[in-house]
């Protein structure tokens, strides 16, 4: 028994969400510990679609208590949007959800400030989901953002709301043509909010209890570390910590709570939005693994940028998280490539350099070094075991584990929950010691 934190270890998307609701029978507490309704999980099983934003993917295991850390910032009418759909899809959601009292609350107002902006910045825009994210961490930082646990006093959380709105409305107002929202808008904010009120309750202290007990606990990441607001590629990054070593602290546990990360990683690299993506394809090839790969986002429809499998940046996703280990995913969108290169270094004013860089200008000048690897040209869409893999799928899979320096425990062979192979190898099998 073990509590790990599972993250996404290159742009996001890498399908956390079918990893992390594989993985969900071995843990009775599934917390999200950052980001808000930005990140998009699509789990599916048997003939389900599930799209899940803000709720562990945990809500989809009956056994699972699922539960929204403090670093979570929540959009009350999103929030409940999502727990309505999921219930209609016979999901039980109340009594199995906790939200700490301490998530700040997305308000109508940070919304419309992050779609004012983004329209503003044009040709320099970060590519925000416009889902109010960003400005409501602001508010934190800042000091002026209200908090979830105001519910439990209803004309102090109508005060709060009424002043952060005012504040952001001035912010807002400086943007040419932005709409402000109305003030029916913000009372359904409140009103959301409010609703909400029976399932606040103290995360760190149901958590610690849970370490108590000895139940295990997994930390659900959302967005991926190259999206880390320090260490990924800034500005075209998150606003908050995406990092393994994060999700402790900010849910209010002691760091040494963690007993193992497992990285999400896909078999290639996508990116959406903006900023530097060194082995991106903008060819037919990389419009062939987008259609294959159904790379379009569960949040916004929008086209994910796609290229090849970027050793140097996966290496800087394993120092700083501490990965010990690596879920590989969509393995058979490749299926059909005669060569898949892989990037093992980067080439810049004529020299090679195989860490990743901390500036976004200077990793936008740097150009890929490949080790070509041979494909394997034939279909490996739902095999679950390793041994029935081609044998050059499995020199792709252990070329990976020699670059990252760990092994790779899980390979997503398609969307289905069923369609993995599960390797009992160290430290999945001591994390987790029975059959999944
Ligand atoms: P997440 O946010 O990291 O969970 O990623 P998304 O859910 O946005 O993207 C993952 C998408 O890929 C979803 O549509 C999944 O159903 C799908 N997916 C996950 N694993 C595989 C796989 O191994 N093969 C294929 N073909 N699709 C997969």
């Amino acid at each position: 028994m073990a509590n790990v934190v599972i993250v996404g270890g290159q742009w996001g998307d890498e399908g956390k969400g079918k990893v992390v609701d594989l993985l969900c029978p071995a843990f009775q507490h599934v917390v999200r510990f950052n980001g808000g309704n930005n990140a998009g999980h699509t789990v599916r099983f048997a003939d389900r679609h599930f799209a899940l934003h803000l709720i562990p993917s945990g809500i989809l295991h009956p056994a699972c208590r699922c539960l929204i850390g403090p670093g979570v910032v929540v959009d009350p009418t999103a929030l409940l949007g999502e727990i309505t759909a999921l219930e209609g899809q016979g999901v039980s959601v109340r009594g199995r959800l906790l939200v700490s009292p301490r998530a700040h609350l997305v308000l109508p107002g940070h919304r419309a400030l992050d779609v004012a902006r983004e329209a503003t910045r044009g040709a320099g825009r970060i590519g925000t989901t416009g889902r109010g994210i960003g400005p409501a961490y602001e508010s934190r930082a800042a000091r002026t953002g209200v908090r979830i646990g105001l519910v439990r006093r209803p004309q102090r959380l109508r005060e709060a709301v009424a002043e952060a709105s005012r504040e952001l409305e001035l912010s807002i107002r400086r943007h040419e043509g932005a709409a402000v929202p109305t003030a029916d808008e913000i009372e359904a904010a409140v009103a959301a909010a409010l609703s909400l009120a029976p399932m606040v309750g103290d995360v760190s202290l149901a958590l610690a209890g849970a370490v108590g007990r000895g139940e295990p606990i997994m930390f659900e990441g959302a967005q991926g570390t190259l999206l880390d607001l320090d260490h990924g590629t800034y500005p075209f990054v998150t606003s908050s910590s995406v990092l393994a070593g994060s999700a402790a602290p900010s849910c209010g546990l002691p760091a040494r709570t963690i007993d193992g990360v497992l990285a999400v990683l896909k078999a290639y690299t996508t990116r959406v939005g903006a900023g530097p993506f060194p082995t991106e394809l903008t060819d037919a090839l990389g419009e062939q693994i987008r259609r294959r790969g159904n790379e379009f986002g569960t949040t916004t429809g929008r086209p994910r940028r796609t290229g090849w499998f970027d050793a140097v940046a996966a290496r800087a996703a394993v120092r700083w998280n501490g990965i010990d280990a690596v879920a590989l995913t969509k393995l058979d969108v490749l299926d059909d490539l005669p060569e898949i290169p892989i990037a093992t270094a980067y080439q810049t004013g004529g020299a090679e350099v195989t860490e990743f860089p901390d500036d976004v200008a200077d990793l936008a000048e740097m150009t890929p070094v490949y080790e070509p690897m041979p494909g394997w040209r034939t279909s490996t869409v739902g095999i679950t075991d390793y041994e029935r893999l081609p044998e050059l799928a499995r020199r792709y899979a252990t070329r990976l584990e020699a670059l990252l320096g760990v092994p790779v425990v899980l390979i997503s062979t398609g969307p289905r929950r069923e369609e993995t192979i599960v390797r009992r190898i160290a430290p999945l099998a001591r994390w987790i010691p029975q059959p999944l």
